[in-house]
């Protein structure tokens, strides 16, 4: 284990070193770290008892339970490719990444295996299904815990090593699928070395922006963490949960988010730091109920995933007294590319930050014919350790996304003289009014200062001559109001003419949303139909 790469090397020592420390609570169900590598081991040689081998797909499905963590790092512990499904996703979706991963072994919850059971005939290759808090036995599946026990009684198992292992830190560990906001979601082939890589991303950036200020560098991170977003999302598994690991700390985790349960959660637990998507974030500052929980343990809110409103770092601030610290990543990196937090991020609130150190950004002209100087608007594209392989069995996708060691993002960004990154928008979300360039983002951004609007998306609705032209859907504080006309002008006396709205729906819910806090832009044609 001495020469295994560092992530497995974190695992390999974890269970010993932060011992008696919780690493996982979750309800009443509190986890030390040595109960916990205990239920790794265990879980790890019975992988290998059923067959599992170097290479081969092991799935996962669940919600953010304590079993996440444990079979995760089974998994990737014996050199098997571990696959996160996402939790939300139905029955047709689990099957699909089932059996586009070709897993041979799943690990799911009593609610995921309702869904996928009826498709079994569809996944050939999977020979082995534990199953998690299930009260019956369904036929076909064996119960996870007459393997490891339940969490409350992982502490019980007899203390063993992990397997022996060959692992280099090119061998793949992960299938992450990207979000599928802009098409069928991709299998991102993540190594070992990318799983390392995050593991100091995000301290890194800390540290940089105190060095910056000419500061001492703070003391490494939080201690708790509240994970309010799921572990199937890159940045939960990669930063958050690889970063506790190495650091000892203790995860709290939350079966659905809920702002006052977090609330409850951040002050019972004394949490330094949660976050995740900026909707999740403003949730917790608007909150009516906030005031009445002792929130003072909070020390940072960090969040990525989706555009963050430029007046969300001085809300933080003012609201909390944390640290905000906005990333900039996407599934292909394995999380965290940039990051601005502190004093930086107050300066430049459109920024999500500089690369972290070991990261190389270029704005390239959207043909990739040709690098583009400062200040100017390209396709964004990134280079580092935390670059993926490629996407899993899409050779021609591949090809096109990942470029002599470069990922093309697919988002369209500036870089201004200090090595700050700006996202502008995505590429597909660019409008194109008659050939003028509309960044959604940019609108959105004018539309959320209004004092009445909480929530705001522009898309192109198709249009004779123009190609196409600007729309907004929007939803209102309760109790505010305000019409199209007004929301009209209040744009029209920021922004140049043509970015003007030339329709705006109302919605009475929020906007719809994919599990990671992204609008489904897709779905808000119907508006205008
Ligand atoms: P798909 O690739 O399947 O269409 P997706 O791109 O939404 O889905 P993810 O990998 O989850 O899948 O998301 C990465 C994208 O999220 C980035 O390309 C970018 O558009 C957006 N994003 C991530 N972090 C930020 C940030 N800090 N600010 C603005 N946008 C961000
Ligand atoms: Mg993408």
């Amino acid at each position: 284990w001495k020469n295994a790469p560092p992530n497995l090397r974190a695992i390999a020592e974890a269970g010993r070193t932060h011992g008696e420390r919780l690493f996982t609570i979750y309800e009443d169900e509190r986890v030390t770290y040595d109960a916990w590598f205990r239920a790794v081991a265990r879980l790890a040689a019975e992988f290998r008892e059923r067959g599992v081998e170097k290479g081969d797909r092991v799935a996962l499905a669940m919600r953010n339970l304590p079993e996440w963590p444990v079979a995760f790092f089974a998994a990737t512990c014996i050199g098997a490719i571990c696959v996160p499904l996402n939790a939300w996703w139905t029955g047709p979706e689990l099957a699909f990444g089932l059996a586009n991963s070709g897993s041979r072994l799943l690990v799911c919850d009593a609610e995921r295996w309702e869904r996928i059971a009826e498709h079994r005939d569809e996944m050939p290759e999977l020979a082995t299904v534990f199953v998690s808090r299930c009260d019956a036995d369904p036929s076909g599946t064996e119960r996870l815990e007459d393997i490891i026990g339940a969490p409350g009684a992982f502490a019980d198992l007899p203390a063993a090593d992990l397997p022996e292992v060959d692992i280099a830190p090119d061998d793949e560990a992960t299938i992450f699928y990207t979000s599928g906001t802009t098409g069928e979601p991709k299998g991102a082939l993540g190594t070992h070395r990318n799983l390392s890589t995050n593991i100091l991303s995000g301290g890194w950036s800390i540290a940089m922006a105190a060095l910056r200020r000419g500061d001492e560098p703070p003391e490494p991170a939080q201690k708790v963490t509240l994970l309010v977003i799921p572990l199937f999302h890159v940045t939960a598994c990669s930063a958050g949960l690889m970063g506790a690991v190495v650091a000892g700390h203790t995860i709290v985790m939350m079966h659905k988010w809920d702002p006052v349960e977090a609330f409850g959660l951040i002050e019972r637990e004394g949490v330094n730091s949660t976050g995740g998507v900026p909707t999740i974030a403003w949730q917790l500052i608007e909150h009516p109920e906030r005031d009445k929980f002792d929130l003072s343990s909070l020390e940072t809110i960090s969040y990525g995933g989706a555009p963050a409103a430029p007046e969300l770092v001085r809300k933080i601030y003012e609201t909390f007294g944390a640290l905000p610290h906005n990333g900039w990543g996407m599934t292909e990196t394995m999380a965290t590319v940039t990051g601005n937090n502190s004093e930086d991020y107050l300066n430049r609130p459109e920024s999500c930050g500089p690369p972290v150190p070991v990261a190389d950004l270029k704005i390239m002209a959207e043909d990739g014919s040709q690098e583009l100087p400062a200040g100017e608007v390209g396709e964004l594209w990134a280079r580092g350790p935390m670059v993926v392989k490629g996407y899993w069995n899409r050779p021609e996708a591949s090809a096109e996304t990942f470029v002599d060691g470069w990922v093309r993002t697919g988002d369209l960004a500036k870089l201004d003289e200090d090595g700050f990154c700006y996202i502008v928008d995505r590429a597909k979300d660019m409008i194109i009014r008659g050939g003028e360039n509309i960044y959604s983002s940019e609108v959105e951004n004018v539309l959320y200062d209004h004092p009445a609007v909480t929530d705001a998306a522009l898309i192109g609705i198709p249009h004779k001559t123009l190609g196409e032209e600007p729309a907004a859907v929007v939803h209102l504080a309760p109790g505010m109001s305000a019409t199209e006309e007004e929301l009209r002008e209040w744009v029209a006396a920021r922004l140049a003419k043509f970015k003007v709205p030339v329709r705006i729906a109302f919605v009475k819910d929020t906007l719809p949303r994919n599990a990671n806090g992204k609008i489904l832009k897709r779905d808000l044609g119907t508006f205008f139909a």
